[in-house]
């Protein structure tokens, strides 16, 4: 029997059983000390200068996403721009504060926005733009911030693809205006499920740690010492976002590793474009991953093969994935604005993710390669 290769596999051990044993051992299951401890690596590990950015923790990338779009102030009447080539985690953070979503066109050589098209949709009621670092390669940075600045709009990365990537030398989310990460179960690195914003002042990290819990003013401060308040007062609105405890003690072990999942994830995709460069009917994403914290690794398959791919690497035991069906097809989303969708339109019939692992076995890599390779190889004569 072959082994299946999965698309995602997730690189918990034996330490992750020892970081949740020990959390449980303190005895308080809610956020936490731990849920501090976190937030403090994130910082360290985003190479954030302390006090110029903070990172809030969340229990999903999603309300990460939300929670930023809130302390922006985004709601009712305001226009938000993002791509339709996105997970629907972003579209449905935006239409929940009753904004409306707009989407833009992506680019074709790393799938990322599309800035001239986001700026044809630009009106009165255009307050933020939501860029995605698609697979972990960074979007165009300074091309959008010129462009928000222009427009006088924020800027609310998703970098939930990205923890770990550096853009221009510095790591996505220790510049900028807000970054959102998320630590699900398939990604970089997991606290099963949970997420991050980072702001850039002390007033929104108050309005996020506010908004995470309730509205509840004071509790914060002493649920970082496992403690809490009895008596408090709500001073905004409020969800129930926070990380707990359990969930960040994996987290603060995943991220122990981090390094070493980033660099064996980069090697492979490089491998995987060295394999598949010369393959005519396949283009891989324009990106050396030198600086790039690799989430998934992408491929588009050019006329009309990719279904066939599909099905050949199946046979053989290797499963792949579509990233993404875009959101202007789905049925809740289909009558927002939007932008030409010329690359989106042709792109989701071409894009096609292969399995890439942390520390992803050697047999798996070279089954993989040989399976893209034998695809094109053995039905096309040459
Ligand atoms: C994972 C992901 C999210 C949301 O994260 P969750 O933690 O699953 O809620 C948002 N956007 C993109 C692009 C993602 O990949």
């Amino acid at each position: 029997m072959i082994e299946h290769i999965p698309v995602f596999e997730p690189r918990t051990g034996i330490d992750t059983v020892k970081a949740v044993t020990d959390a449980l051992d303190v005895g308080w299951l809610g956020m936490g000390a731990i849920t501090k401890e976190f937030e403090d690596r994130i910082s360290e590990f985003l190479e954030i200068v302390p006090d110029s950015r903070y990172v809030i923790a969340t229990n999903t990338g999603t309300s990460a996403l939300h929670l930023a779009l809130r302390i922006a102030g985004i709601g009712h009447g305001d226009e938000v721009i993002t791509p339709s080539f996105n997970y629907v985690a972003d579209h449905q953070a935006i239409a929940a504060t009753g904004a409306k979503v707009v989407m833009c066109d992506v680019l074709p050589y790393n799938l990322g926005i599309d800035v001239r098209d986001a700026e044809s949709l630009v009106t009165s009621r255009t307050k933020a733009i939501m860029p995605l670092h698609f697979s972990g390669i960074p979007c165009a940075m300074n091309e959008v911030y010129r462009f928000a600045h222009s427009h006088n709009l924020r800027v609310i990365e998703d970098a939930c693809h990205a923890f770990g990537t550096r853009s221009g030398g510095n790591r996505i989310g220790s510049t900028g205006d807000i970054t959102c990460f998320s630590f699900d179960p398939v990604k970089i690195i997991t606290s099963i499920d949970g997420g991050c914003v980072v702001v850039n002042s002390a007033r929104e990290r108050d309005d996020a740690q506010h908004m995470r819990l309730l509205g509840v003013d004071k509790d914060t401060i002493l649920r970082y010492q496992n403690e809490r308040a009895w008596e408090y007062d709500v001073v905004s609105e409020g969800y129930r976002y926070h990380l707990n405890n359990i969930s960040a003690a994996v987290g603060v072990s995943q991220i122990k590793r981090i390094e070493g999942f980033i660099a064996s994830r980069r090697s492979v995709c490089q491998r995987y474009s060295e394999a598949f460069n010369n393959l005519p009917e396949l283009r891989t994403l324009s990106s050396g991953y030198t600086d790039v914290s690799p989430f998934i690794y992408v491929v588009r398959v050019y006329n009309r093969r990719r279904e066939g791919l599909i099905q050949h690497l199946k046979d053989r035991g290797i499963a792949t994935g579509v990233h993404f069906v875009p959101v202007h097809r789905h049925a809740f989303f289909k009558d927002c604005r939007t932008g030409s969708m010329r690359v989106t339109d042709q792109v989701v019939d071409e894009v096609l993710t292969l399995p890439l692992h942390s520390h992803m076995r050697e047999d798996f890599v070279e089954r993989v390669i040989d399976g893209v390779c034998s695809f094109f190889s053995g039905e096309k004569s040459r």
